[in-house]
């Protein structure tokens, strides 16, 4: 097949490290997801945690390999925890072993860990490395002062996702999170608050406990898949509830999904306030330093949405993330490379995807704007642009190309809109 692309911009197509494919009550269908995805030129996700069930998942991936479906390359991590035909719950070597072996067998290309023990977790990551499958870690607050992040990674972890687990590591003059008498774990919003709190209770930056726990990551070669976006309004509620993209492209159930309440994940904002904020805008800093000075020792950082929370939406997600990469003190470059080619390596595909070259698969993705001068471009709704014809929205993604198959990015945007706008009227009517 030949295009004519004079004019334009080609890049691969991205990865998103840390993704969800969205159950009922947070959109419409699996369809809504993956229009957002490939309109913003994602080709390739990991699946963490697969809610839907991982032979769903699975079955998705296939029908996505085969082209059956519009939508990226998926590959499926379940969460380690007890399933229909595994242990409940899964506590010592045994159990993990057996879960492990169990999801390999059924399709897994990894596994997400959370909160295991110890033993599990160590088991269940030795296992997974033997059958050579990926594996990415949520350090939950609750473990980490057992195993935090470098204490994974020494037992073989791929990617550390968010940022769990990491300030644990590098405590000093403490060995356990200095949280309050009345902290309870299981309240959200104090949950998020005292998240902010880890990062300034860890050591400084460029201290030998920052820098000793940097060349360590580094030495083991572990990855980075930080979702800077999903907590952002974390620092700016406002920002994240009044993003433009919501009219036209967040549909009505996502929506009442985001709006605060004991009942969602990730809906804490309830009473969020200026002291919060202010302690998440200094902890940002803190993280943003330890991304990107891994990333300049030469440690492999990824781009990652985990987009259906906290009023992000997928592909919209996944852009900010490289907005706030470039905050963070990465190079354009160096955005794009850890949102393609370093995404497909943590997938393992990166002699397959991740970069324009001979030989390799054609993902792609076509532009009319050059995103290195400005990454906006890169959003579904367009940058807003003065131009001698008056106020214009330029950008977005024109053509995305997943396993040689073309999609109008265009148009899948405008079918999102559609399915937002009937939805929207059929709650109305
Ligand atoms: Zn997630």
């Amino acid at each position: 097949m030949e295009m004519e692309l004079a004019g334009h911009y080609l890049m691969p197509g991205f990865c998103d490290s840390h993704a969800h494919i969205a159950n009922w009550n947070q959109a419409p269908s699996a369809q809504y997801v993956y229009n957002l995805w490939l309109g913003h030129g994602v080709t390739s996700i990991r699946e963490l945690g697969c809610f839907n069930g991982l032979d769903w998942s699975v079955r998705e991936a296939e029908r996505s390999e085969r082209g059956e479906i519009a939508a990226p390359r998926i590959h499926p991590y379940p969460a380690f925890q007890p399933g229909p035909a595994g242990p409940s719950p899964i506590v010592d070597a045994e159990d993990a072993r057996a879960w492990v072996y169990d999801v390999a067998e059924r399709g897994a290309a990894g596994v997400k860990f959370f909160a295991p023990t110890p033993e599990a977790f160590k088991t269940g990551l030795a296992e997974v490395n033997r059958l050579g499958l990926g594996s990415a870690c949520h350090h939950d607050q609750r473990r980490a002062s057992q195993v935090h992040a470098l204490q994974s990674a020494r037992w073989g972890l791929s990617s550390i996702e968010h940022w769990y687990g990491m300030p644990e590591a590098m405590f000093r003059d403490r060995t356990v999170q200095h949280v309050g008498p009345g902290y309870n774990h299981n309240d959200e919003p104090q949950r998020f608050e005292q998240g902010a709190h880890l990062w300034l209770q860890t050591a400084e930056r460029g201290s030998p406990a920052w820098q000793e726990t940097l060349d360590e990551f580094l030495q083991l070669g572990t990855t980075l898949s930080p979702t800077f976006n999903i907590y952002i309004g974390s620092r700016d509620a406002a920002r994240v509830r009044n993003a433009e993209w919501h009219q036209d492209f967040t549909a009505p159930q996502l929506w009442d999904f985001f709006q605060p309440s004991p009942e969602n994940h990730g809906s804490y904002m309830g009473n969020w306030g200026t002291e919060q904020e202010v302690s998440w805008r200094h902890a940002y800093q803190k993280w943003m330093a330890f991304v990107s000075d891994y990333k300049n020792l030469g440690g492999r950082v990824t781009a990652g949405s985990d987009s259906g929370f906290i009023y992000k939406i997928y592909g919209f997600g996944f852009i900010e993330e490289l907005e706030l990469l470039r905050e963070a003190g990465f190079h354009p470059l160096e955005v794009i490379r850890a949102a393609t080619l370093h995404g497909a390596a943590l997938m393992g595909i990166d002699d397959q995807v991740g970069s324009v070259e001979a030989g390799k698969r054609a993902d792609l993705q076509i532009l009319s704007e050059n995103p290195l001068e400005n990454l906006k471009v890169l959003y579904g709704n367009g940058h807003l642009r003065l131009t001698e014809d008056g106020l214009r929205r330029v950008g977005g993604v024109d053509h995305v190309i997943r396993n040689g198959i073309v999609f109008d990015a265009v148009q899948l945007r405008e079918d999102v809109k559609r399915e937002v706008e009937t939805q929207r009227d059929e709650s109305i009517g």
